[in-house]
């Protein structure tokens, strides 16, 4: 049994009432406008919650439960506006992920700012022909000198183009696919870097998501993440067959699944609420519709979807916290038990408000559009499966 210490409770209570002063608001704006949530990032960032001492608070938190907590909340207020909030910490895990200490005492604060000066990041892997197959990326790094030339186009980068450090994975050596990829810092600014098309979207209308596109930009030695010594051995190890197959994109991946499964979390629990209050209020036949056996059992559903999946989730989040083995593939059983509840509860929240359910009046049609994002987005459902089956595969054979 998870039980959560008071620091926990505390900050959770904390988040929770920015999330329902600050974002809920505001949802409904950001996500008939599609703009970027500035104003609500200012706030956030003036009370601390944007802001990298939050995040490595979180992060540190012995439990391991503050940061699928926290970000419950925050989906829980509007997905959209905290993925503007978390985008940046996406950035910032594959700069913690690849990088040396320095390098990441160096560009973890660059990456949020300050409240008068704020600052976003990014986190750009997926390119037009690789998306779950992350092994084909062809953007491109040649070095040079001291230096690296990047070329290729990077698409779906939340924060992209607009964010002021892009953290990007390219290719060294194509044959060797994953194990020939490293990870470079590319800052806002730099010649031949820009934002391509920003892209139109179902849900999560508030995240700004786009291509970025790079043309030969050179970029110095020092952002290489990581450094040449290491990346060089990396690559000697892959060409004489010892790599261990793993690139600094999927061990990104792999230690943030835990946080979107807590994303897809707060948007269920957000359709669950609106659902449950909605039958209790709305009356047909003379009496409240949860009184129908039909609709009660959608409910009771619904709270042990949602109930599973945290635990689930806290599991795997206790489990990366604590460097305990993923035998069993936790953190991606996570992902795609929350993303598929998700997915699940906020149509059946739909159905509970009927013709109410479908208009942009009620929050839950925005719930149902947003969630779908959960089972597609760092990991389809498809390769979480494929991921699942593998390591029940592998614990077999050890
Ligand atoms: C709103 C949004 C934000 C995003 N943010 C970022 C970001 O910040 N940074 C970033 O790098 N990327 C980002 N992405 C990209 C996202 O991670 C990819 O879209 C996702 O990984 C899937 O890749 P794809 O779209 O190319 O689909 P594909 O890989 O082409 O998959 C298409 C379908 O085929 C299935 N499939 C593929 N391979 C297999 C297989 N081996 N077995 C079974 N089924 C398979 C998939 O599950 C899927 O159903 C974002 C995407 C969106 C939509």
């Amino acid at each position: 049994m998870f039980e959560l210490n008071d620091d926990v409770k505390e900050i959770r209570d904390w988040v929770h009432e920015f999330a329902e002063k600050e974002i809920r608001p505001q949802a409904e704006y950001y996500d008939e406008t599609e703009e970027t949530p500035w104003p609500v990032l200012k706030k956030a960032a003036e009370v601390g919650i944007y802001s990298l001492d939050f995040w490595a608070q979180t992060f540190g938190e012995p439990s391991g439960l503050q940061l699928p907590v926290v970000t419950e909340e925050l989906f829980w207020g509007d997905a959209g506006i905290a993925l503007s909030i978390q985008g940046t910490l996406l950035g910032v895990t594959g700069i913690l992920g690849n990088g040396t200490p320095e390098q990441l005492a160096e560009w973890a604060p660059k990456c949020f700012g300050t409240p008068d000066d704020l600052k976003m990041a990014c986190w750009c892997m997926t390119e037009p022909q690789a998306g779950s197959d992350v092994g084909s990326l062809r953007t491109r790094a040649v070095r040079d000198g001291d230096e690296w030339i990047l070329n290729g186009t990077k698409v779906f980068i939340t924060n992209g183009g607009s964010a002021d450090v892009h953290v990007v994975v390219a290719t060294v050596d194509p044959e060797l696919r994953h194990r020939g990829q490293a990870t470079f810092i590319v800052p806002k600014g730099t010649p031949g870097l820009s934002q391509g098309k920003k892209e139109k979207k179902l849900g999560i209308r508030a995240s700004h998501t786009a291509e970025v596109v790079f043309e030969d930009v050179r970029i110095p030695m020092e952002y290489l993440l990581g450094g040449p010594d290491k990346l060089n051995a990396k690559l000697d190890r892959a060409r004489s067959g010892q790599s261990t197959g793993r690139s600094g994109g999927l061990s990104t991946l792999e230690s943030t699944r835990p946080a979107v499964a807590a994303q897809a979390l707060g948007v269920a629990r957000a359709a669950y609420e609106f659902a449950l209050q909605y039958a209790m209020e709305r009356e047909q036949f003379g009496h409240p519709i949860i009184e129908n056996q039909a609709i009660a059992f959608k409910l009771a559903d619904m709270a042990a979807d949602i109930d599973a999946a945290r635990l689930l989730t806290w599991r795997a989040a206790t489990m990366a916290r604590n460097g305990r083995p993923f035998r069993h593939a936790e953190g991606s059983m996570a992902k795609l038990k929350a993303s598929e509840t998700a997915v699940r509860v906020t149509e059946q929240a739909v159905q509970i408000l009927g013709g109410y359910g479908y208009i942009r009046e009620f929050p839950v049609e925005r719930y149902y559009r947003d969630a779908k994002i959960f089972t597609i987005y760092e990991g389809t459902s498809e390769i979480q499966r494929l991921v699942i089956s593998r390591a029940l595969k592998a614990s077999l054979d050890r």
